[in-house]
């Protein structure tokens, strides 16, 4: 039982979906590891301490070659798995609507690929869910962003010379990475608010010593579909939620929007017109940037400035923080792995009509076969 662990290709990606804890975690449960030469620089981990785990480290052919499993962060380019394994499970976060061709392709390989965003949201998957672990981390780096191009400071400062009034930070979509965000802004000192189309996320905001800001009253208020995850919201309530944010936005130094719809690009939340109210100076974190964005005017990968507002849309933000977000992915394979591992074989087993394993496998026998994806 061969697992490889990829070289990530893809521009601006410094994760990697192995570390040596889990390395060495594979070799116990009986499984030789293979990793490509120097897929674990960009996240601090050198060759070397893959091989001290027990890893062989070799080229990408001598990797892939007779691997039964291969573990990566973002999905290779089937090109470069030519000769894998009939049957050879991938098993990465492969973005399945966005990388649809991707996908028929390693189909048409013979590999059985594993999406690993397709993680049910059920308590015995959590452990294994790369979206919770990395938007953790992006809702915490969001802040620091934010606060990097800030000209001002986050707390309130009583000094000799004068008093430096508090920011005034308000998130948009408190789901993981919303929340990670307030609480690090809080820590940091800031006046935080936040708004949600899912009512439950109210308590929440409270119990994170934030501020709610809610439409009431408003017909399909709930918000919230299958998996806890947020549906699309009525005209009417959309109208609400914009004239309300309008008001609010124009008070704000810091905006940190979040806000995803799987399958579907993200909402759009912050007009143009909106921008233009904020004052010269402020900032805003446009987390979904690369889902087409909450804020009119974000660019993925650059930093824009609009009326003296910058906008920050840099993409793949767990990245930025590569040595913890592959930490904390690699994690996420391991449990995933381990918990189907059947002894007697000395591999995983997903049988059919498991929660998990049904949600997240994409392809078998050559055939596209996941429910999710075929009904997009
Ligand atoms: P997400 O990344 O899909 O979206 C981010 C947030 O944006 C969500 O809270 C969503 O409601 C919100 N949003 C969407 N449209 C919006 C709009 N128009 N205006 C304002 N906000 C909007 O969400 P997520 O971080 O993946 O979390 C979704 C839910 O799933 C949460 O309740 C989370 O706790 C839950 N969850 C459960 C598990 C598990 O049980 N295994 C794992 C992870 C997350």
């Amino acid at each position: 039982m061969k697992i490889a662990v990829l070289k990530e290709q893809a521009p601006g990606e410094r994760r990697v979906a192995a570390v040596p804890e889990t390395v060495k975690k594979f070799v116990g449960l009986g499984a030789t590891v293979a990793v490509e030469a120097g897929a674990g620089i960009a996240a601090s981990v050198p060759d070397q301490s893959y091989a001290e785990a027990g890893a062989a480290v070799g080229d990408r052919a001598s990797v892939v070659a007779n691997a039964d499993i291969l573990l990566g962060v973002q999905g290779p380019d089937p090109a470069s798995l030519a000769g894998i394994k009939q049957g050879a499970w991938l098993v990465a976060g492969l973005n399945p609507f966005g990388e649809r061709a991707r996908v028929d392709a390693y189909a048409a390989l013979g590999a059985e690929a594993m999406a690993m965003e397709f993680m049910p949201r059920i308590t015995r998957a959590q452990s294994m869910d790369i979206l919770s672990s990395q938007s953790n981390l992006a809702g915490y780096k969001a802040v620091l962003d934010a606060a990097a191009e800030y000209g001002r400071a986050f707390p309130m400062m009583m000094t000799a010379a004068g008093t430096v009034s508090a920011a005034r930070l308000f998130v948009m979509g408190v789901g993981v990475a919303g929340l990670q965000a307030i609480a690090t802004a809080r820590r940091l000192g800031a006046q935080v608010s936040a708004t949600d189309v899912r009512a439950a996320t109210k308590e929440q905001i409270l119990s994170l010593g934030a501020k709610p800001i809610f439409v009431e009253n408003v017909a399909g208020i709930e918000g919230e579909g299958s998996g806890g995850y947020a549906t699309e919201m009525s005209d009417e309530y959309k109208a609400a939620q914009a004239e309300l944010v309008s008001s609010h936005i124009a008070k704000q130094d810091i905006v940190i929007t979040t806000a995803l719809i799987p399958g579907r690009p993200a909402p759009r939340l912050i007009s143009a017109a909106q921008v233009a109210s904020m004052k010269p100076g402020s900032v805003i974190v446009d987390l979904a940037v690369e889902a087409g964005g909450n804020v009119e005017g974000a660019v993925a990968g650059e930093v824009v400035e609009v009326g003296g507002v910058r906008i920050v849309g840099h993409r793949n933000v767990a990245s930025r923080l590569a040595a913890d977000a592959s930490a904390l992915f690699a994690r996420n394979l391991f449990n995933f792995l381990s918990a189907f591992w059947d002894k007697d074989s000395g591999r995983p087993v997903l049988a059919d009509g498991d929660e998990i394993g049904d949600a997240v496998r994409l392809t078998r026998g050559g055939q596209v076969v996941n429910a999710r994806l075929l009904s997009a």
